[in-house]
């Protein structure tokens, strides 16, 4: 026998073959008569014509590429525009675009912290958190989800610097993080709260500003958010918003954004437009919510069991991981696409579907959605 280095992938794919979990990439049709409730396109923007005439305007402007890493060429002034207007929508004093928001969380963590440092991290945090952590070369300890008390005794426990850290809105099953009590506990700790409004951006708050905005915490003393443009913006990109000093910071140490070639500028152009859309149009993120219960409450009466949406992810339990992908599969055949979450995505081994409440669902489509769902479900 030839030797074979990847001989161990074999093993392992028939491993994952055997437990039913083999994931396969399938190109999304440009236009497809499927009713989309998966993607994260929060608020319906990504083909908005205002925003993909600026992401194309954008381009024809200043380039196909950034041509370079934003300390070097990457850095334009839609750059600047996009980060002043971020900053100030959100209600931060300064804002740091980059990428994605995988490097955005990296970026804060390993810039923030360091050996020496302790991180307190959500049990329920997104997979970009914990790689943050893990490559900050600080202690982290994670606690039990949603729970400052639990944020608290780690902070307490720790000396010198430290920082606690939670999506805002957990990713899986749309729950909320209690940052009112995660802000107190880091306050009387002496500890930066660094939070991932990933999915409360556009969504929370004022108009959309976010989670930070919804619980009076905005721009506050020892506050850093992270954001992607990806979902509610509809484009691409991520950021970091805080102090101006924890900003620069970040320009002069975070290796995600010192290293990386800046993000775009079509997708920069277009989260730009997104933002000025959602000031125009403020009723977008209070519609995401609004259609986010109304799936939540017509699920729960039609007996299926669903976590209560704080934002616009709604959390669809499933009896088992082959169940939630078959199910799924269904009410694809049936013209509805649904997000399948199982393990090892979802650590605590509980399968379900993941349904995301666009604000432009019309209400016959909202009923579309429950009656597919519930003559689909699988019987447990
Ligand atoms: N944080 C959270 C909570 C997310 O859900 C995601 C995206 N799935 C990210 C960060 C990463 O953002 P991006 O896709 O822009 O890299």
């Amino acid at each position: 026998m030839p030797f074979d280095p990847f001989d161990w992938i074999d093993a392992e794919a028939r491993r994952r073959a055997d437990a039913g979990l083999v994931r396969t990439l399938r190109p999304r049709p440009a236009a497809s008569g499927l009713l989309d409730l998966a993607s994260n396109d929060y608020l319906g923007l990504t083909r908005h014509p205002d925003v993909t005439a600026a992401a194309a305007g954008a381009a024809r402007r200043w380039g196909a590429g950034a041509t370079g890493s934003r300390l070097v060429t990457g850095s334009t002034a839609l750059h600047a525009e996009l980060e002043e207007a971020l900053a100030e929508f959100c209600g931060f004093e300064a804002a740091l675009v980059l990428s994605s928001g995988y490097a955005a969380n990296l970026a804060a963590l390993t810039a923030l912290t360091g050996h020496g440092s302790l991180i307190v991290s959500d049990a329920g945090n997104h997979a970009s958190i914990v790689d943050g952590c893990r490559l900050s070369r600080a202690a982290t300890a994670v606690v039990a989800h949603a729970d400052p008390e639990a944020v608290r005794k780690a902070l307490r426990s720790h000396e010198g610097r430290a920082l606690a850290v939670t999506d805002s809105v957990f990713s899986v099953d749309g729950d909320a993080a209690p940052l009112p009590g995660l802000a107190d506990a880091c306050r009387t700790e002496g500890a930066a709260l660094l939070v991932d409004d990933a999915h409360g951006l556009g969504v929370l708050g004022e108009g959309g500003r976010g989670a930070l905005d919804a619980a009076g915490l905005a721009g506050g003393e020892g506050i850093v958010t992270t954001l992607t443009l990806s979902k509610s913006l509809g484009s691409q990109g991520g950021a970091v918003l805080g102090p101006a000093r924890v900003i620069e910071h970040l320009v002069n140490a975070a290796r995600t954004f010192i290293f990386d070639t800046g993000l775009a500028p079509a997708a920069a152009g277009a989260a730009l437009e997104s933002l000025r859309l959602l000031r125009r149009e403020p009723e977008r993120a209070g519609r995401a919510r609004t259609v986010a219960t109304a799936l939540y409450e017509r699920l729960t009466a039609a007996g299926l069991t669903a976590v209560r949406p704080d934002a616009a992810v709604v959390s669809v339990r499933a009896p088992s991981a082959d169940a939630a992908v078959r199910w799924a599969a269904e009410c694809r055949a049936a013209g509805i696409l649904v997000g399948c979450f199982r393990p090892p995505s979802v650590p605590d081994g509980v399968s379900r579907l993941r349904l995301t409440a666009r604000a432009d669902l019309t209400e016959e489509q909202i009923a579309t959605a429950v009656s597919v769902l519930r003559r689909t479900a699988p019987v447990s």
